[in-house]
C-alpha cells in the first residue's frame, strides 16, 4: 500500500540525504542498482548532493543489472564506481572448490560473498564518514528492527538507510511518477536481485526476498554486508 504520506515520506528522505551531505562527508552510497537503489540514485542526482555511488560488480551479475549503468549514465550523465573481487582470491575459491560452491553449504556461500562482495565493500567504505543503503524495514525477517540511522561499529561510521520506512509500493510509485530507470528483471518477478545463480524470479504471493539464496533458511539470508561476526551491525540506533 503507498503511504498516507508518501509525500511526507519523501520530503523526509530528501531532508536526510541533504543532512548527510552537510554532516557526513565524505559519505557513499552502495547502490545494489535495484529499484530501491535507483529511487535512492535519482533523489541524490536530481539534488546534486556530493555523495558517491558505487556498486560490487561481483562477476556474477545478470546482464540486465549491468545494463544499468548504462541507464544512469545516459539519464544523469553519472559514472557509477563500480568495485570488483580480488582477481586471486576468485581463482583460488573457484579452484578449491569450483564456480558454483555457494550451492554447498551456508559457509560455501557466505565464503564467495566475502570475496565477491563483502571485501570490495570495505575497500568502497574506507575513509568515509557515512554509508547509504537502499534496505527497508518490510523487506525481510532480517530487517524487521531496521532505522533510518544506525551506527555501523564494524566499519566505524554511521550507516543510513534513508528508505527504511518506504513501502515497496511507495517505491514504485516514486519510480514510475518520476520516470526513473529500473533493471527490468523486476518485471519478470524479481522484487530483489543479487547475483545471477543466486537469484530466482518468485511466485506472486512469495516474500520478496523468497528469491535470494532460496535454498537456504531465512535467518541466513544476508550477504555479510550487514553482518559481522555472525551478528547484525546494527548494534545501536540513532534515530
Ligand atoms: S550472491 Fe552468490 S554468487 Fe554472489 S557473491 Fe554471494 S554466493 Fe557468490
Amino acid at each position: 500500500m503507498i503511504s498516507a504520506d508518501y509525500d511526507g515520506l519523501v520530503a523526509a528522505t530528501r531532508a536526510t540525504l541533504a543532512r548527510i551531505a552537510a554532516d557526513f562527508t565524505p559519505a557513499v552510497f552502495a547502490s545494489s542498482l535495484a529499484a530501491e537503489d535507483m529511487v535512492l540514485t535519482d533523489l541524490i542526482l536530481r539534488a546534486k548532493l556530493p555523495i558517491g555511488i558505487f556498486t560490487l560488480e561481483t562477476g556474477r551479475l545478470h546482464a540486465e543489472t549491468l545494463g544499468m549503468l548504462d541507464r544512469i549514465r545516459e539519464a544523469y550523465g553519472y559514472e557509477v564506481a563500480a568495485y570488483r573481487p580480488d582477481t586471486a582470491a576468485v581463482e583460488a575459491y573457484v579452484q578449491q572448490n569450483g564456480l558454483n560452491a555457494f550451492y554447498d553449504s551456508v559457509d560455501m556461500r557466505k565464503e564467495c560473498c566475502r570475496i565477491r562482495k563483502v571485501d570490495p565493500l570495505n575497500r568502497a567504505l574506507a575513509g568515509n564518514k557515512a554509508w547509504i543503503t537502499g534496505q527497508r524495514r518490510a523487506q525481510s525477517a532480517t530487517r524487521s528492527d531496521l532505522h533510518v540511522q544506525e551506527e555501523d561499529v564494524a566499519h566505524g561510521m554511521v550507516k543510513f538507510n534513508p528508505l527504511a520506512d518506504w513501502s515497496e509500493e511507495d517505491v514504485w510509485h516514486y519510480i514510475r511518477s518520476n520516470d526513473v530507470p529500473y533493471n527490468p528483471l523486476h518485471d519478470r518477478g524479481y522484487p530483489s536481485i543479487g547475483c545471477e545463480p543466486c537469484t530466482r524470479a518468485i511466485a506472486p504471493g512469495e516474500d520478496v526476498r523468497a528469491g535470494r539464496w532460496w535454498w537456504e533458511n531465512p535467518e541466513s539470508k544476508e550477504c555479510g554486508l550487514h553482518v559481522v561476526d555472525g551478528k547484525l551491525i546494527r548494534i545501536k540506533q540513532i534515530a
